[in-house]
């Protein structure tokens, strides 16, 4: 049984099964004000690709409209209680509304990170640590140093100034809870005079981040952003789009969304431009894109003939920042979570002797001495 979730952001990954405990088991999701208002977005469309692409889904709509009723919501730094438990968020970066869990039992303070980073990003203000015995901590990038943020900011930004100048468009998959809205606001602070346009589920989620401006890195930089970049609704929209400079869609991945539809226009012109902005998993479009210069479009495997250039633009701190973080934690204890073999065989020498280290596969029990 379990009555209470803690949410820590809206990515799908950690709520896409948040429907199913609240149906069936009425558990309480908690969470920040903008991670329960994105949580409608993120579910109706689960549910709406389920459908499409007729997988199956382990709660119904009736699960996802009791989820919508079922968030308890809190502001940073509020404590809030389950139980014998004492509860408070922290700021966690990775994207507007993110949050770690600090949690006080009768015997211990834990830190429970959820997705996080330390480095600002355009949208979003960076993690600060926070006193803990027990720390939980994401490694998805462990075993990566990030190369400096404000560098792959300008490569990208003179990459796009350069398409735009022998007259192509540079299409630009990005994720649409973060890293979208951190491209247009990179490409309005570094090249307002450049039209972009911006299309896809972010659009939607962009909405929310600006009722929740507590939630957001200079808010009113992204009111700005929003009126400066233009925003595709329409089929005569997507044709315009079609002329801009830039084009900023869903799927990040490009396994679906708008992009595939654009990458099939744009395919035929070589002064067009794939710019894509962050990890591309195996079995991913983009990966196929990169390995064989080739996207399925349609269910055709189709080769692609446009330059192609990858940008690591992560909102998840890399190893330095995941170290320095840990050890400004002072923990006794950590606990890598969220992350492959790879990340968490990296971390472990490096904290080893300062903490202990814990890797336990999913689905371990351990206990902490
Ligand atoms: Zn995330």
């Amino acid at each position: 049984m379990i009555e209470h979730a803690i949410i820590t952001h809206s990515h799908i990954d950690h709520m896409g099964m948040a429907p199913w405990l609240v149906g069936h088991m009425g558990t309480v999701l908690h969470g920040s004000p903008l991670t329960a208002s994105v949580s409608q977005i993120m579910w109706a469309d689960t549910y709406k690709v389920s459908r499409i692409e007729g997988y199956p889904l382990a709660w119904d709509r009736r699960d996802m409209d009791e989820a919508l009723q079922a968030w308890s919501t809190h502001q940073l730094g509020e404590w809030f209680e389950i139980g014998a438990w004492k509860c408070r968020f922290h700021r966690a970066g990775h994207i507007p509304g993110a949050v770690m869990v600090e949690i006080e039992t009768p015997e211990l303070r834990i830190l429970w990170s959820g997705d996080m980073d330390t480095r600002a990003s355009p949208n979003a203000l960076g993690a600060v640590p926070v006193d803990c015995d027990v720390l939980f901590l994401e490694g998805t990038y462990g075993n990566r140093i990030h190369p400096p943020r404000i560098e792959e900011e300008e490569r990208l930004v003179r990459k796009v100034l350069e398409v735009a100048d022998r007259g192509g468009t540079a299409l630009i998959p990005a994720f649409a809870s973060g890293r979208g809205q951190d491209i247009l606001r990179i490409l309005r602070r570094e090249a307002p005079n450049l039209e972009v346009h911006y299309h896809g589920m972010g659009v939607g989620i962009t909405k929310h981040w600006m009722d929740h401006p507590e939630s957001v890195n200079d808010p009113k930089g992204l009111s700005k952003t929003w009126r400066w970049c233009r925003r595709v609704s329409g089929k005569s929209d997507r044709r315009k789009a079609l002329d801009a400079n830039a084009i900023v869609c869903t799927s990040g991945m490009l396994d679906g969304g708008p992009a595939i539809w654009y990458a099939n226009r744009l395919r035929h012109q070589g002064a067009n431009a794939i710019l894509l902005t962050g990890y591309q998993a195996e079995g991913s479009g983009g990966r196929l894109l990169l390995d064989e210069g080739k996207l399925r479009i349609f269910g055709e495997v189709t080769p692609i003939d446009l330059e192609v250039e990858q940008f690591s633009l992560s909102n998840h701190g890399g190893q330095i920042e995941l170290t320095s973080f840990a050890r400004a934690c002072s923990p006794r204890h950590v606990v890598i979570f969220h992350a492959d073999e790879e990340g968490r065989e990296a971390l472990e020498p490096l904290l080893t002797g300062e903490m202990k280290v814990h890797l336990p596969p999913n689905q371990t029990e351990i206990i902490l001495e």
